[in-house]
């Protein structure tokens, strides 16, 4: 479902080049939760940031559902519209929610169905089925502001499947969260991917987050992943 071959992204900053992805090689395959684990500066975001083309890649070439973004035009700033529908295709959770403050919870959820065109009642009527889905039916009319962290993260997984991605990618989305909270969006997190078949890519620091929902796993050091495989196997190597 997400393939990235001899992945490569080269920053230029100041006269400085910096290597942040280094020939990485991922196959994630379709229904699966797939997790990147790995230090600060491993190169997880930037990774995350390539899968989606909100940077594009140095070098190297990144599929989704059987498209290869890598080959579409436009730059990350400019994306030609094939790039702009194909990243309709993935939804993306992140760390810090991400909410717009001055709209309410529906209307947040209602956001990417408004950018695509969606009328105005089939918009209302998507963003309750999922506020409902995400167990947040009762907060529809609140602000982010009035809402835990745990619930501010239920809107941005709700907004992140509005227009019914097959690929959710979630940046770091519990790092913000207490124990308790982690476990439940995790446990949510698991729920959609076994009810709606959706495939997931997460990237986290946390070993724990790997091993609670993960089916597979890559270790990413220095730009490179340096060992990949089904989280079976991993734990069994040590
Ligand atoms: P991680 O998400 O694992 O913490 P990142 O992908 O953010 O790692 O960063 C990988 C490396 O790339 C780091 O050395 C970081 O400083 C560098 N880097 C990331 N983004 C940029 C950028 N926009 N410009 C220059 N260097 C960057
Ligand atoms: P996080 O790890 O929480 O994602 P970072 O502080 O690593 O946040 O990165 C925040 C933003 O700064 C990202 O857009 C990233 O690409 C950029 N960035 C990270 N490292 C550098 C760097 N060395 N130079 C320039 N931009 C960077």
């Amino acid at each position: 479902m997400i393939t990235t071959k001899d992945l490569t992204k080269v920053y230029r900053s100041r006269g400085r080049e910096v290597t942040a992805l280094d020939g990485v090689d991922l196959h994630v395959r379709e229904g699966e939760v797939f997790g990147v684990v790995g230090t600060s500066g491993a190169g997880k975001s930037t990774l995350i940031r390539c899968v989606n083309m909100l940077e594009r890649p140095t070098s190297g070439s990144v599929t989704v559902d059987g498209l290869e973004l890598t080959a579409l035009p436009g730059s990350e700033h400019r994306p030609g519209r094939e790039l702009r529908e194909a990243r309709r295709r993935i939804g993306m959770v992140f760390q810090h929610f991400n909410l717009l403050s001055s709209r309410t919870v529906q209307e947040n959820v209602e956001l990417p169905l408004e950018i695509i065109g969606a009328d105005r009642h089939d918009r209302r009527r998507r963003a309750a089925e999922l506020l409902d889905l995400v167990g947040l039916g009762e907060k529809a009319r609140s602000y982010p502001s009035q809402l835990s962290g745990g619930q501010k993260q239920r809107v941005g997984i709700a907004r992140a499947l509005a227009a019914e991605p097959r690929v959710l990618l979630s940046d770091e989305a519990t790092s913000a969260l207490d124990p308790e909270t982690t476990r439940q969006i995790l446990a949510l997190l698991r729920d959609l991917n076994r009810q709606l078949g959706l495939t997931v890519l997460l990237i986290t620091h946390e070993m724990d987050v790997i091993k609670s929902v993960c089916d597979s796993a890559a270790l990413m050091k220095g730009g490179r992943v340096v060992e990949s495989g089904a989280l079976t196997d991993l734990l069994a190597d040590g």
